[in-house]
């Protein structure tokens, strides 16, 4: 039995110990590939084709590259995929221009933790926390409810789509990378409908390949099938990471496996994970390295943290979710001031939005509450407060940084690949415009986000996402939440 399972919890629905009958057989196809609802001639229909130059130009732009530096009226030329210029004026020939005055042109936002399968059950445990403590109120709570309980029942098609409407919804937002914490490989079928799942939504993304449940689930040892399948090469807007969760039985040989892949080891840090006698031995025995993302790292041991950041770990933070959900404090100012590369994550959308300007307000506001008490108090060493500009890097460039993608996205620099957002500052809810950062951080949400381009292709135009029919993908997802309700034997009760 793990530590998450309570004494009344059946040892069948143990992770690792599954009993749950076999997955059936059923292929997550590719049925929703993209519509040819754009035009051939037209610049979104042209754009990322090899040779194709498009001149962003006259727009704010901001680079999260000192190297590069903020331009108030700049632009932007991109080739193909790839960024080539970044200037305060380019001329640019022949290249098609798309005019961005008005807009604030920054780098895609970066999600290193994201449960895309949950999507259909969105805002469906608006209340919970993440275990049980017992109480009559938390019964309901989102271990037992959603892994142990809505998450047995997804067929491939389910995990297919509830994938697929996620990526979509969120690069309508503009997060153009996601590291999808994918706990749904009941079997084959299910990861492979996973991954088709992110590559159809078409931005750049991690298949972050966590828990199998079901008996003849072909995790851990199905990575290295998924590896050679899906991932054999990092050219590709597609890479993998490996789960570690190591409060499941099993834990050292998906460790095992992700190193001897090659793959970055993910998981969760939780201190109501129980957890921390784990966490605190691997650091003992020098376990961590540079190839490890600690998700959460709440109510870790000190000598753990140093041992982290000697590693040279990453972090994500969910910070409206830790909060929200009792995973404990967000531990913001003790990544910082050991120095480790900090970014930020959604997590589940069965609890909280998935919008990355949500995630910035949390960040900045919660780590200057702190500093602005200790401040108050009269502490004279009281932590830097938090600026606009720093939330966006943790946004962006630290997401890239997390997930080794660094030299491809996370700013606009040039010879990385044109992971791009357009931002309305001539919005009701922003103008006029008096400072960038600011605007972006305090002021905007998604309904600012008017151009999205992934690797030099624009999915997003004009306000609009491009290449899918949401309505229809609306029902089908509609249909997967109907079915996993009822097989789940959850009544659909708006106001439970
Ligand atoms: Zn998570």
């Amino acid at each position: 039995m793990c530590r998450l399972c309570n004494p009344a919890t059946p040892k069948a629905l143990c992770p690792g110990k599954a009993a749950i009958p076999s997955a059936p057989a059923e292929s997550g196809s590719g049925a929703n590939a993209p519509r040819a609802d754009v035009s051939a001639g037209s610049l979104p229909g042209m754009s990322g084709e090899k040779g194709m130059r498009i001149l962003i130009k006259g727009g704010v732009v901001m680079s999260v590259d000192d190297a590069v530096g903020n331009f108030a009226k700049g632009d932007v030329l991109v080739e193909g995929d790839r960024i080539v210029e970044v200037a305060a004026s380019i001329e640019a020939g022949d290249a098609r221009i798309l005019d961005a005055s008005g807009k604030i042109v920054m780098p895609g936002f970066i999600d290193t933790h994201h449960h895309q399968f949950e999507t259909g059950l969105r805002s469906t445990l608006a209340d919970a926390i993440v275990v049980n403590d017992g109480k009559p109120e938390n019964a309901r709570n989102y271990y037992e409810a959603m892994l142990l309980g809505f998450s047995q029942h997804y067929r491939p098609r389910d995990v297919y789509i509830n994938e697929l409407y996620g990526g979509l919804a969120q690069l309508d937002a503009g997060v153009t990378t996601v590291m999808d914490v994918s706990q749904i490989h009941h079997s084959a079928e299910h990861s492979d409908a996973a991954i088709e799942g992110l590559r159809d939504a078409g931005r750049r993304g991690v298949f972050g390949y966590f828990e199998g449940w079901w008996e003849g689930k072909e995790h851990p040892g199905g990575a290295r099938r998924i590896r050679e399948r899906y991932f054999s090469s990092d050219d590709q807007l597609l890479t993998m990471a490996m789960g570690g969760e190591i409060y499941i039985d099993g834990y050292e040989e998906m460790w095992a496996i992700g190193r001897e892949l090659d793959l970055q080891i993910a998981l969760h840090v939780v201190t109501t994970f129980g957890m921390t006698p784990t966490f605190d031995e691997l650091a003992a025995k020098g376990m961590f390295g540079p190839d490890n993302i600690f998700i959460h790292m709440t109510g870790m041991t000190d000598e753990a943290w140093k041992a982290a950041a000697d590693a040279g770990a990453h972090v994500s933070l969910s910070v409206p979710i830790e909060m929200h959900m009792r995973h404990g404090e967000p531990p913001i100012q003790k990544a910082l001031d050991l120095g480790m590369s900090v970014s930020l994550s959604s997590d589940v959308e069965c609890t909280m939005s998935a919008d990355f300007f949500t995630q910035m307000r949390a960040l900045v506001t919660l780590q200057r509450m702190r500093a602005n008490e200790r401040a108050l108090s009269g502490d004279p060493h009281h932590p830097k407060l938090m600026r606009t500009a720093d939330a966006i890097r943790h946004a962006t460039i630290e997401g890239a940084r997390g997930l080794r993608l660094d030299r491809k996205t996370g700013s606009l620099t040039p010879g990385k690949d044109a992971d791009i957002i357009l931002l309305d500052a001539t919005a009701m809810n922003v103008a006029p415009l008096n400072n960038a950062a600011g605007a972006v951080v305090t002021l905007m949400d998604r309904s600012n986000v008017d151009t999205v381009m992934v690797a030099g292709r624009i999915r997003k135009w004009q306000g609009r996402l491009l290449g899918h029919d949401m309505e229809k993908l609306r029902r089908e997802l509609e249909e997967s939440r109907d079915y996993i309700f009822e097989k789940a034997g959850v009544a659909h009760d708006l106001f439970a």
